[in-house]
């Protein structure tokens, strides 16, 4: 079936009870037992709930994965990922990742010794040399966060493969509607849910999915026993939000191109980072890995704080805001936002300056969102 079936339909009809079309939220916390030893397939919901579990076998449809956990946020779905790992191990991880999984990765060197390096990973001789003897995972994060550079997963995934080591693929930037990692070779997918996938900026969650049956019970024990998984309720919202993620998916990179079109032509802006533009320097890669560009853009203003600082407050349908993906649009300053986290050294390193603008471009009528933008655009030397 189509991925737009798919996100329709996987998980979804199954309820016997009553057989009501949309699933049930199982709001409950444990389910009584048949008979000593026998129950009806569930028996806690940390352990498992049906809600959940139709929203894991939708995500695990989508991404063409063998199953799917749904945790309670993005970051929990990262922990559970680097708990594939061990104390000691090394990691390959690109240099502008996200940056709570920047912070986890420096929590966890002091707290279990792992060992990170952070590479440029469009880089791949760079990639290849910091490769050590007990490298024993390759992150990536393609469109990266905030400046979208593309790296190659397939490539990637080949030197994480040749030295024994788990590639691990964030791809809550693009959703599996436009990319799709396994196909590219990746082990491990991790989605912030709060994004693309649920789509409404009403939900905090995330999911990993894995494809190898080595991970499979590695992955359930994991959140079992973490007890990260998702609310039920939370659950359902999401998998409502997954059912239009496509024909959201197609507006949010059509209205993104255009802005990006719009902002690259402007007297304003220095430099627009966006992967659908061709003097994008990913352009090519990005049209080989990706069905789509994304919804996401940053630019780079000319001026200082100030001229950046003058933008932002100037937005009026853009609101300011951390998170992206929902079907509004929202304006950030990543450097003392969404990577305020972030150690200041690396962040330097991953260009990650103080005239960097993010935008997520939600579904409002493009002409409203370029009016906007050229408004606050223009009133920076006013
Ligand atoms: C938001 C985000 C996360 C973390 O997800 P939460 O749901 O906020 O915990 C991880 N990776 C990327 C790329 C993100 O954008």
């Amino acid at each position: 079936m189509h991925l737009q079936t798919l996100a329709v339909h996987s998980g979804v009809d199954k309820d016997t009870a009553y057989n009501s079309v949309i699933t049930p939220i199982y709001q409950t916390s444990t389910f009584r037992f048949e008979d000593i030893g026998k129950t009806k397939g569930y028996d806690y919901t940390r352990t498992a709930n049906p809600t959940r579990k139709a929203l894991e076998e939708n995500i695990a449809a989508l991404e063409g994965g063998t199953a799917a956990k749904a945790t309670a946020t993005g970051m929990a779905a990262v922990m559970t990922a680097l708990h594939f790992l061990k104390s000691g191990d090394h990691i390959v991880c690109t240099n502008d990742c996200y940056g709570g999984t920047e912070r986890l990765l420096r929590t966890y060197t002091e707290l279990f010794n792992f060992q990170v390096t952070y590479v440029n990973m469009t880089d791949l001789d760079a990639v290849r040399s910091a490769i050590r003897p007990n490298t024993k995972g390759v992150w990536i994060e393609t469109p990266s966060n905030p400046l979208l550079s593309i790296i190659d997963i397939k490539a990637l995934t080949e030197i994480a493969h040749s030295t024994n080591a788990l590639s691990f693929v964030d791809n809550t930037f693009l959703s599996p509607y436009y990319q799709r990692p396994f196909e590219l070779g990746a082990d491990v997918i991790i989605h912030s849910t709060t994004k693309y996938l649920n789509g409404h900026s009403d939900v905090v969650g995330g999911a990993i999915v894995v494809n190898k049956p080595e991970l499979v019970d590695r992955v359930q024990t994991l959140v079992n026993a973490l007890g990260v998984g998702a609310s039920p309720f939370d659950c359902w919202l999401v998998l409502r939000g997954i059912k239009t993620l496509i024909p959201r998916m197609k507006m949010h990179e059509e209205n993104a191109g255009a802005v990006a079109k719009f902002l690259s032509q402007h007297k304003n802006v220095k430099k627009v980072f966006y992967p659908g533009l061709p003097s994008h320097p990913g352009h090519e890669l990005a049209k080989r890995q990706q069905r789509g560009f994304g919804g996401m853009v940053s630019f780079e203003i000319k001026g200082e704080l100030k001229e950046a600082n003058s933008v932002i407050r100037s937005t009026k349908i853009f609101a300011l805001a951390e998170s992206l993906g929902g079907i509004e649009s929202l304006i950030c300053h990543p450097q003392t936002m969404t990577h305020a986290s972030m150690f200041p050294e690396l962040r330097e390193k991953a260009g990650i300056n103080e005239r960097i603008i993010r935008l997520s471009v939600g579904i409002e009528d493009v002409n409203d969102l370029i009016e906007d933008l050229d408004q606050a655009l223009e009133l920076i030397h006013s």
